[in-house]
């Protein structure tokens, strides 16, 4: 079974199923240090029990709710492939995100699903 990513988009394309949807300041303070307002736009501070103040994601600027789909995965032209438009700085869980994981499986991810690989 391989387990390298396919870009199917499924992690990024329904976040019910996400396990992650806060985040620490460790994630957010990059986005604060480089003015990345369009990204913080989709956050919402709040405080939990302990005093730590934590940032809830992804939520809709419009709506105040989060949504289902996260706002920076992008459909490429003519196929049936998926971007992350802020790869360079998205946040730790996405990057720690391992495919063919059991969340990849319990979302049905493409990666997977049993491939051929080449011997090289
Ligand atoms: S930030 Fe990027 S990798 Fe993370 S869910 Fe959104 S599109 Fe996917």
């Amino acid at each position: 079974m391989s387990n390298k990513c396919k870009q199917c988009g499924k992690c990024c394309t329904d976040l019910v199923e996400a396990a992650h949807n806060v985040l620490t300041i460790e994630d957010v303070q990059p986005w604060i240090d480089e003015g990345r307002e369009d990204i913080l736009a989709w956050t919402t501070p709040f405080v939990d029990e302990d005093g730590e103040t934590l940032y809830k994601i992804w939520v809709s600027p419009k709506t105040g709710k989060q949504v289902d789909r996260c706002p920076w995965v992008r459909k490429l032209p003519n196929k049936n492939k998926y971007i992350c438009r802020i790869h360079d700085v998205k946040p730790s869980h996405c990057r720690a995100f391992k495919p063919g994981s059991k969340v990849a499986k319990s979302i049905g991810g493409r990666c997977t699903k049993k491939t051929k690989t080449s011997r090289k």
